[in-house]
């Protein structure tokens, strides 16, 4: 039975305040719903925050992904690869474009992409003349991909590299900030609520390379553009644009962006909150039978997620026994070549054998900036209990 005298602590959870909910008043009352200043602001932000050159402000991530397949030229037949171990908007927004998806497994320890998969995939695929166009990396709960090894990879094959950053934003790799796109073409935010600041839903597409932030701007809005050094002739006149190629509606409105911009002032914040709640985790889990994430880059990780696994309990019961006692563990994530969907496409059980093995004994723990030591401490206590 699930005891009434103290509410289910959630795996993660937005924080929303005053002046946030100012910031979107303030727009409703005085500014423009949508096309207005917020949307600018609040991209130069995020290029301030993420050293990135150019960011474009989208209705999700989801989006953002599939417009950074289009701006790479992703087409019908072509080969886009990610990772198994991801939410499935990484592998569907190849699909898309038409493109063929394939995988290559993760690094059991990092639970990143495995850097020697890839290497060996790539020799094998050049080799039989099946390179992908795009690579789509995604940092796993917060810490960075190796993206040094990873991008030497693949510019030696003349393969694009996407990073999907859902998990990432205020997360650190060598010196920089995870989004600056210092070795990918393009990096990918998500603002969705639980990520690490919110716009309710939201993403922004990153670059630092200019005819690709031009690509990824008229993909995001219809294809259409005002700029007349773009268009094909001459402009008629102040009132002209021209549709140049099949974009969609992926805009950002002011309302989210303010809330965005407002978010982000809080966002190291947030981390610092994370990360001292990760280290309190390390310390309070390391005796129990458990694999926890790996500590050396404790500081760099924006601990999106805090994911344990469990090296002797069964995961349902374990997770059924936790959410009686109030704990609202989770799972992420359902490898996605698994789910019937890709496996019409021909993936089944056995393909990418660490992920499908970290997903068997995953849960992800409650983790979010304003948890209390009150509520760690029930959590730690229910770990104890159940895997006692
Ligand atoms: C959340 C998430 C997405 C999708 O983000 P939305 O903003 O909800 O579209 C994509 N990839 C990963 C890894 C995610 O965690």
């Amino acid at each position: 039975m699930v005891t009434s005298n103290f509410k289910p602590i959630p795996y993660g959870k937005h924080h929303v305040d005053d002046n946030d909910i100012a910031a979107v008043i303030d727009v409703l009352q005085n500014q423009f719903l949508t096309q207005g200043s917020a949307v600018p602001e609040f991209e130069a932000a995020l290029q301030d925050y993420t050293g990135a050159q150019y960011a474009t402000a989208v209705n999700s991530a989801t989006s953002g992904l599939h417009v950074a397949c289009l701006a790479l030229g992703v087409e019908q037949n072509d080969l886009v690869w990610t990772v198994p171990n991801s939410f499935v908007a990484s592998a569907n927004c190849a699909r898309y474009c038409g493109a063929k998806i394939d995988f290559v497994d993760i690094d059991p320890l990092t639970r990143n992409i495995s850097v020697t998969a890839l290497e060996e995939k790539l020799a094998y695929a050049s080799a039989h003349n099946a390179l992908p166009k795009v690579l789509i990396v995604v940092h796993f709960s917060g810490l960075s991909c190796d993206m040094k090894e990873v991008s030497t990879l693949t510019q030696k094959y003349g393969v694009k590299l996407v990073e999907d950053a859902a998990h990432g934003l205020g997360g650190r790799y060598l010196k920089g900030k995870i989004g600056s796109c210092e070795f990918s073409d393009i990096a990918v935010l998500s603002f969705h609520p639980v990520k690490s600041i919110t716009t309710a839903e939201g993403g922004a597409v990153l670059t630092n390379q200019k005819q690709l932030d031009t690509k990824i701007k008229l993909f995001a809005k219809h294809g259409v553009t005002r700029d007349p050094e773009l268009m094909e002739g001459d402009s008629e006149g102040p009132w002209y644009y021209q549709q140049l190629e099949l974009g969609y509606n992926y805009r950002m409105s002011d309302l989210h962006a303010a809330l965005g911009k407002s978010q982000l002032s809080k966002l190291d914040h947030f981390i610092t909150q994370r990360q001292q709640l990760a280290a309190r985790y390390n310390q309070a889990l390391a005796d129990l039978p458990l694999r926890l994430p790996q500590h050396s880059n404790l500081k760099d990780s924006a601990w999106h997620l805090y994911m344990i696994e469990l090296t002797q309990h069964e995961r349902k019961q374990t997770y059924l026994r936790l959410h009686e006692k109030g704990i609202g563990v989770n799972v992420h994530y359902i490898p996605v070549h698994l789910h019937p969907y890709y496996q019409r496409l021909g993936f089944k059980l056995g393909d990418f054998p660490n992920a499908e093995q970290f997903y068997q004994n995953a849960l992800t723990v409650p983790l979010f900036p304003t948890m209390t030591a009150d509520e760690q401490d029930r959590v730690i206590q229910a770990l104890n209990e159940v895997l006692a």
